[in-house]
């Protein structure tokens, strides 16, 4: 049986989202039709929005990519999950090549991407692949489960680029950018025990950050680099960290903030690159020569360490409910329009019954 989902399709490039009906079939072999609890507003939905970033999936398109839901119907072999609560992962790994056994599936060469290689959570249904998806049935009593929608990618994408850098406890943990996905890092950097300083150009988000674990904020608004760096390296110099335990986060996706994060490298650091820009930056790579410094990237998350993640946020270690906001499907082109003029202050989470 069809199921008649209302949708927001991006048609065109730079074009406003259009809301009309969208036919999902029953769900087939190794898939499942999920009814959207809440889908995450996230800034590569509005690279995809305004032109700047081409889906791999032609046009028309429904994008988001931090679903919650339910499952409504599910293929055969995949019943198990029937009315299960589930996130869906922003990155859905095939499951078999190279990259999954090898336990890297979030950078899976065949992965599907809700809102990107496959119709998203813009929308009151989705129709996903069932292998990954993750049960939420074991939430708390009361926890809101609309919140753990910012899992499917703010949350578990942090996770991931904390877990790449092999964070522990004592290290100095620097995070320029503590926005959407950098608050998370900051949260889950400090549970593991590191010491953390925020670096950012909004006040409110550097108190944020300071109420959520960050142990030292820089406001680096109309600050030089090399004046940041000064103040960052003091800092984890007080703390008597070895810079073989220092560990910067770029978090902006901003050419300055690469170009900062770059900056705070020193011998045998780490860099982990976690925000996303189309424009160029000028570095002097042969830094990394010098301190013996590794710099990795990051995308997503594997599903198989969505429990890890889970744990962190049902004990509270990692909180949810300040970092966001809850606005109506409907509202989608104006809330698009106030995230490219940088007037949203927190992740906004979507109701499509609304
Ligand atoms: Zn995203
Ligand atoms: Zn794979």
């Amino acid at each position: 049986m069809e199921t008649r989902a209302t949708a927001y399709f991006l048609d065109a490039p730079d074009a406003p989202l259009a809301r009309r009906e969208l036919m999902l079939p029953a769900p087939g072999s190794g898939e499942c039709l999920v009814e959207v609890r809440a889908c995450g507003l996230c800034h590569t939905d509005l690279g995809f929005a305004d032109g700047s970033v081409k889906p791999k999936h032609a046009l028309p398109l429904v994008l988001g990519h931090e679903v919650v839901g339910t499952v409504v119907a599910a293929g055969p072999d995949a019943l198990r999950l029937a009315g299960q609560p589930v996130i869906v992962p922003a990155v859905l790994p095939c499951g078999r090549c190279e990259f999954c056994r090898a336990g890297r599936g979030n950078a899976c060469p065949s992965q599907q991407m809700p809102g990107n290689d496959i119709h998203g959570g813009f929308a009151t249904h989705l129709l996903v692949p069932a292998a990954s998806l993750v049960p939420v049935d074991d939430a708390p009593p009361g926890f809101a489960l609309d919140e753990l929608s910012v899992v499917a990618d703010a949350v578990s994408t942090a996770y991931q680029a904390v877990r790449r850098a092999c964070v522990a406890a004592g290290d100095a943990v620097f995070v320029i950018g503590a926005g959407g996905v950098g608050s998370f890092v900051v949260q889950i950097a400090r549970t593991l025990g590191a010491r953390v300083v925020a670096c950012d150009v909004s006040a409110e988000r550097l108190e944020m950050a300071a109420r959520h674990g960050a142990e030292a904020t820089l406001d680096v608004r109309d600050q030089e680099p090399s004046a940041v760096r000064k103040q960052a390296h003091g800092i984890a110099g007080e703390w008597k960290v070895p810079t073989l335990r220092w560990r910067a986060f770029e978090c902006s996706g901003t050419p300055q903030g690469q170009a900062l994060a770059f900056g705070l490298l020193a011998r045998g650091a780490t860099l982990v690159q976690v925000g996303y820009s189309s424009k160029p930056v000028e570095l002097r790579f042969s830094n990394l020569m010098a301190f013996d410094a590794t710099v990795h990237g990051t995308w997503g998350c594997p599903p198989e360490a969505y429990p890890d993640v889970l744990r962190m946020v049902y004990d509270g270690r990692v909180a949810l409910g300040p970092f966001v906001e809850r606005a109506p499907m409907s509202r989608i082109n104006t809330l698009l329009d106030a995230m490219a003029h940088h007037r949203l202050a927190r992740r906004m989470i979507l109701d499509p019954a609304a």
